[in-house]
């Protein structure tokens, strides 16, 4: 390893020399993409490194860690913001916010926003303005053979649709372009109950968000403490005009063990909402798009998170109403915008003599959900064993077959295949 790695210094001191200082990360890139490809070495991109399969990392390997390209720029007048391949969501929400501009992204500030982009993204926004990807207007990327791509509508158009939603399968995004919209403040925090009104206040969510406006986001966590005693947290984020929506009230319901954290915020006060330390925890995540959330899969996830007699992991449920709906399905590659929410068994643990237990309950959680499901599931969650097949749904066959193609033409050897992979197959 060390030899490849004063080989690799050469090069990079050779072309440096050549074009200085101020081209290092566009020369450092392309070359270290060349490089692992010129040497036979796995390649592994890491972003904001939040991925539950740990894609971004890898063993006897080169790893292009990107978490010092981090800057984000603002165009406030065109109303856009370019973020670099390895910046984070609180680098982006920091920047846009800083003129009443957003895009939705993701619920924790350090998950990456190229990473979380490419899979799909959904968060406190979805119901407003869609999905991440939705809003992905233009990229920048190194493809494996060393090359400098750009995607918008008006170049490479068909490489822009399947980076909404095809993952870091073409190339390494020096930065993405996003558009945005004005935003001030937020009702948004969350609720908890626990106990016995969980069952209710889940259904209550269900419910709500069903009729919800465009205007109202939410998701929830359902899990056990260490009591075993049910907790639900509910996490709305309420962009309309009204100081007492409706929504709002009918969430809360009529819980008696409620802890009501729910008021008037800045939108990066929800953003922080979640931010909680990561990267301790061990990790195995499944789950499915349902196309509904019937009585009788509540009362299944409910004995779900009782069932190892012990906190196992969250089951999380995201909302997808709202403006997903009312895209264009065409636009982008994802193929799950007609589902009801994402739902999945988030099994997180610490100790490796719990593996086998942990990672059975998440298969067993999620095969819960299988008879309401639409086939595949979130690229972004998925963890590194999950069948070609489950991929593929996520997308349809039609667009799983367009997918392919355009990994032949930008990645025919698949270089870029340490991720929620798309081989090349033939032709
Ligand atoms: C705590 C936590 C919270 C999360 N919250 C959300 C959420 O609210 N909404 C949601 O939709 N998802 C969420 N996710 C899932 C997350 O979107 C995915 O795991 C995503 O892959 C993370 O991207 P990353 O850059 O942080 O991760 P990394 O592990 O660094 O990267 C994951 C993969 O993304 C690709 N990638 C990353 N950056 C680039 C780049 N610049 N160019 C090309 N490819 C790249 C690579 O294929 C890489 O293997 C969360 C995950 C965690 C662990």
């Amino acid at each position: 390893m060390s030899q490849l790695s004063d080989r690799l210094l050469e090069r990079l001191q050779s072309r440096t020399a050549r074009v200085g200082v101020v081209g290092l990360g566009y020369v450092g890139l392309p070359l270290a993409v060349e490089f692992a490809r010129s040497e036979g070495l796995p390649l592994a991109v890491r972003g904001g490194g939040h991925n539950p399969a740990g894609h971004c990392v890898l063993d006897d390997g080169l790893v292009i860690d990107l978490s010092r390209m981090r800057g984000v720029e603002v165009d406030a007048d065109a109303r856009t913001a370019r973020a670099q391949g390895g910046s984070t969501w609180l680098d982006f929400d920091t920047a846009t916010q800083a003129h009443g501009l957003v895009a939705p992204g993701g619920v924790v500030g350090s998950t990456g926003v190229c990473g979380l982009t490419l899979g799909g993204g959904i968060g406190h926004l979805t119901a407003q303005h869609g999905l991440t990807c939705d809003n992905l207007v233009g990229a920048e990327l190194v493809t494996p053979d060393g090359t400098i791509v750009r995607a918008s509508a008006d170049e490479n158009a068909d490489l822009l649709w399947g980076l909404r939603g095809g993952g870091g399968n073409f190339g390494v995004a020096t930065w993405l372009e996003y558009r945005l919209r004005p935003l001030d403040a937020v009702v948004g925090g969350m609720l908890t109950v626990r106990g016995t009104g969980v069952r209710d206040a889940l259904l209550r969510f269900r419910d709500v968000v069903a009729g919800a406006p465009r205007e109202l986001s939410c998701q929830a966590v359902l899990s056990v403490d260490d009591s075993l005693k049910h907790v639900l947290v509910v996490l709305p984020c309420y962009t309309g005009s009204s100081s007492d929506p409706a929504e709002l009230r009918a969430l809360r319901g009529g819980a008696r063990e409620l802890d009501d954290g729910v008021q008037a915020c800045s939108f990066l006060d929800q953003q922080r909402l979640l931010d909680s330390p990561y990267g301790t925890n061990r990790h195995y995540w499944k789950g499915h798009f349902v196309r509904e959330l019937p009585d009788e899969l509540v009362d299944e996830l409910l004995r779900r998170v009782l069932a190892l007699g012990r906190p196992a992991g969250d089951i999380l449920l995201e909302s997808l109403h709202g403006a997903p709906k009312n895209t264009d399905p065409t636009a982008g590659a994802v193929g799950w915008r007609g589902a009801a929410f994402n739902v999945s068994a988030t099994a997180t643990w610490q100790d490796p003599a719990l593996d086998e237990e942990q990672i059975a309950w998440a298969r067993e959680t999620a095969a819960a959900l299988e008879p309401w499901s639409l086939g595949g599931g979130y690229m972004n969650y998925m963890q590194a064993d999950e069948p070609i097949e489950r991929v593929r749904a996520a997308f349809g066959d039609e667009a799983f077959d367009r997918l392919r193609a355009l990994k032949r033409r930008y990645d025919p050897g698949n270089v870029l295949r340490r991720n929620q992979n798309i081989p090349p197959g033939a032709a």
